[in-house]
């Protein structure tokens, strides 16, 4: 084994092997600290994407871990059932919608909305509608990598020129326009009104990222569509899908997206943060309208079982980390990142070549009129002690809500740092 190997054999996400970008090993991590092979330290930008909440190698969550492992780390779902699951699922229902009322466990982000999508099918299927198997989307969503979460993410920055026709047509329409903090402009909701008239006949649900659109641009906007949206989906017959599996566990300043509208979907998907980034779990909630309905269909079952559903490792940590979330007055952690964040990103708005900034809760983004070189950048921010993993035009911080005033200071000096020395290279 070479030092090379890495390189030379392991993919790693969105990653040529040929040309592969730099990476850099860890040793460690602990709180919001990074700590690379070489003994140097990074101060954490991004959460592992959305999921490290509690920072790394928390005393408790460890704790949870440790525990369970004494007894299994592992059982089937099928026929079997233990404690990790039940308790989880009764906190979930506790801070999640009131409608929702059952959950399915699955193994990541995009099992889940792989789940949510046929559980939408299988609800009308099982009412004699089996017309209704497609989907209707908002351009700039994202909702994973597999092949029918591929199929309702954005259709140009997502991955529909490599997949071409063999990825299933659903129906796109903008992307909400109206920023969260701006005066809804009612236009806005038009198309989508448009496209559900003309097309709801063969729609099974509408499937949208609430308030945030992550990785499909990192673009905040009004709850007011989420309102009307739900109003079309009832006079329609649509059901309406949230995935929350990036919004989820208190990001945006709420502990569900959904909160700052006030709508409740009919499925949801939640992921990341739930084992506070520990492992791998995800889950999709729905009604018991749906989950009987399905259950009264011609299979009488809903057809999905993953071999590693509901594991009782990832469920155990799960539930201690929504605990201690919950047990703290997260929203004023928040509140204080956020805070942090307006106060330093909001000056960049001045440089010619910074498009937008925006910040809602713990998501602080710098938009810039041009595509970055991601790998300078991220060289950049690695010698200044930071990480922080930009792509396209976005350059964009959501740190681990256990990350100091002081740690955070650092971070984002150093971030604006970066960003200036651009002036004239872009
Ligand atoms: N939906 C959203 C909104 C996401 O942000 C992601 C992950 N970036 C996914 C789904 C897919 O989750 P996973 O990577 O765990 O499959």
């Amino acid at each position: 084994m070479t030092d090379n190997f890495d390189l030379e054999h392991i993919w790693h996400p969105y990653t040529s092997m040929t040309q592969p970008l730099p990476t850099f090993k860890v040793k460690r991590a602990y709180g919001a600290t990074i700590e690379l092979d070489d003994g140097r330290t990074l101060i954490d930008g991004m959460s592992s994407w959305w999921c490290a909440i509690h920072g790394y190698n928390h005393p408790e969550l460890n704790q949870a871990v440790t525990d369970q492992l004494q007894n299994m780390s592992h059982i089937m779902f099928g026929g079997l059932t233990h404690d990790p699951a039940i308790e989880l699922g009764k906190i979930l229902l506790k801070i999640t919608p009131p409608s929702l009322d059952k959950i399915f466990y699955a193994d990541s982000g995009s099992v889940a909305v792989e789940v949510a999508l046929k559980m939408a099918v299988q609800f009308w299927t099982a009412q004699d509608q089996p017309q209704k198997t497609n989907f209707i989307t908002t351009r700039s969503g994202y909702h994973g990598d597999t092949w029918n979460a591929m199929s309702v993410c954005d259709p140009v920055t997502g991955m529909h020129q490599i997949f071409g026709t063999s990825l299933p047509n659903r129906l796109f329409v903008a992307a909400p326009q109206t920023k969260f903090h701006e005066e809804w402009n009612p236009q806005d909701i038009a198309e989508l009104e448009q496209a559900i008239q003309q097309n709801h006949a063969h729609l099974a649900a509408l499937i949208i990222e609430p308030i945030v659109q992550g990785a499909g641009g990192m673009r905040f906007y009004h709850p007011e569509y989420l309102r009307q949206a739900k109003v079309l989906c009832e006079q329609y017959n649509l059901l309406l899908i949230f995935d929350e599996i990036a919004t989820g566990f208190g990001r945006t300043g709420k502990l569900f997206a959904w909160e700052h509208a006030q709508v409740e979907p009919d499925i949801m998907c939640i992921g990341k943060g739930l084992t506070g980034g520990y492992m791998t779990l995800s889950a999709t909630l729905t009604t018991k309208h749906v989950a009987e309905t399905i259950s009264r269909g011609e299979a009488g079952v809903f057809m999905h079982g993953p071999t590693f559903m509901a594991n009782p490792l990832a469920c155990a940590v799960a539930l201690k980390s929504t605990q201690l979330l919950i047990e703290q007055d997260w929203q004023a952690n928040i509140e204080r990142i956020e805070q942090q964040l307006t106060q330093y990103l909001t000056p960049l708005k001045q440089l010619d070549y910074v498009a937008d900034v925006r910040v809602l809760g713990a998501i602080g983004v710098v938009e810039l009129t041009f595509n970055v070189d991601m790998k300078t950048l991220q060289q950049q921010f690695v010698d200044r002690g930071i990480w922080i993993r930009p792509f396209g035009k976005l350059v964009y911080v959501m740190p681990p809500y256990v990350i100091t005033s002081q740690e955070l200071s650092y971070l984002l000096e150093q971030l604006v740092e970066v960003v200036k020395t651009m002036q004239g290279v872009h």
